[in-house]
């Protein structure tokens, strides 16, 4: 397919636009019998295409948020388990690649980039979703050991992962300064998948135990007390990114929606000749190129700043979350019936 006019914003550089057509020519198809296989399956050949790159960072902190945000943009379009895939590999290293220690940085980012080892973010727990200062799970220091134990819940990747980044609690400071950041192996004995999580839309989900949990001191990312900061500094650079996921699936929508219309005929002409047909369209269209402008402008913000992006993530996430569903929704009214019909796997 040729490059979209939106890959000639002033935002992007050439690189962008060569990784754009190689994101476009990968096969995102993944034949398995489960969805864990198939994510494993897509990490690998993601990983073997060079497309996880961007995922990890082993220099001065700095990612490309235009290439985060266009892999996302392109394969959550093409099939979003792809782009789950994909975004997992950068939160869950994402501390590392920020804080880690260049031991750390050596042992598990190019094996994420290379799609050989799957990582986790384990953050939320039953008590502690947006309230991430309420996190219980602990962290305890024994000799030169530390100690986990506690319960995290929506882990995506939990049961698939090789290790996870896990915050808590270490105990030093306030409710919300006294976290730390741990990578914990996925073979570790104090380590239990306690239950798989089934979603409407299947990717693999756990609720994770962790019982006298564990690791060696070198296993904390940055130091005692820094994992609030950790948290926050990494979800500030995959926040947009977000958005631009949900910009991904607002474009496949309106991509399905508009060949829809135009095959489908009702009271003898194509129901794209109607003008609220149209009006719909250009409602849907409107809200798919501002969720683009503001996700790729906080992009372009944060890879060209030194600052903090927080407004302009959370902008750009806001606005093409709400919006996506807005799309979504008007391409189901303008499928009709065949709307909610469940399709095991639609073209790409
Ligand atoms: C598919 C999926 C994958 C996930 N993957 C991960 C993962 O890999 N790692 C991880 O750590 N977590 C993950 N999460 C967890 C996610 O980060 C939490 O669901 C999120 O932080 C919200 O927490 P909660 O579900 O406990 O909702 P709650 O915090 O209970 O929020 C419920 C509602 O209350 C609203 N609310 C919250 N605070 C306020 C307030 N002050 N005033 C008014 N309203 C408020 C919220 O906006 C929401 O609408 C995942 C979740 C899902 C659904």
């Amino acid at each position: 397919m040729g490059l979209e006019p939106f890959l000639g914003w002033p935002f992007f550089e050439e690189h962008h636009r060569r990784l754009a057509r190689e994101l476009h020519g990968f096969d995102v198809h993944q034949e398995s019998s489960s969805v864990e296989e198939a994510c494993r399956g897509l990490v690998r050949r993601l990983g073997e295409a060079g497309l996880l790159a961007s995922c990890i960072s082993q220099e001065k902190q700095k990612f490309d948020v235009r290439s985060l945000a266009l892999s996302r943009d392109i394969l959550a379009r093409r099939e979003p388990l792809a782009d789950f895939a994909f975004a997992m590999q950068g939160l869950g290293s994402g501390p590392i690649s920020l804080f880690g220690s260049d031991l750390q940085k050596r042992e598990y980012l190019p094996p994420v980039a290379r799609g050989e080892r799957i990582a986790a973010f384990a953050l939320s727990e039953p008590q502690a979703g947006s309230d991430v200062g309420a996190i219980a799970t602990r962290a305890r220091r024994e000799g030169s050991q530390w100690v986990l134990d506690g319960t995290k819940t929506w882990i995506s990747n939990g049961g698939i992962a090789d290790h996870y980044v896990v915050f808590a609690r270490t105990g030093e400071g306030e409710a919300k300064a006294g976290l730390g950041a741990f990578i914990v192996d996925a073979g570790n004995a104090g380590l239990r998948i306690r239950e798989k999580i089934e979603t409407i839309a299947p990717h693999p989900l756990a609720t994770l135990e962790f019982q006298d949990c564990r690791v060696k001191a070198d296993a904390m990312i940055g130091v005692p007390g820094q994992g609030m900061k950790i948290a926050l500094a990494t979800l500030d650079v995959f926040r947009t990114t977000v958005g631009a996921a949900a910009l991904g699936l607002a474009r496949r929508a309106l991509d399905e929606a508009l060949a829809r219309v135009k095959s489908r005929q009702v009271f003898g002409k194509p129901l794209a000749e109607f003008q609220l047909t149209q009006a719909r369209l250009a409602d849907m269209a409107t809200a798919v190129e501002a969720a683009a402008l503001l996700v790729y402008r906080a992009a372009w913000v944060k890879d060209t700043t030194d600052g903090r992006i927080t407004r302009e993530a959370a902008m750009a996430k806001l606005f093409a979350t709400e919006s996506a569903q807005q799309v979504i929704d008007g391409a189901v009214q303008l499928f009709g019936g065949t709307g909610v019909v469940a399709f095991a796997r639609m073209k790409t």
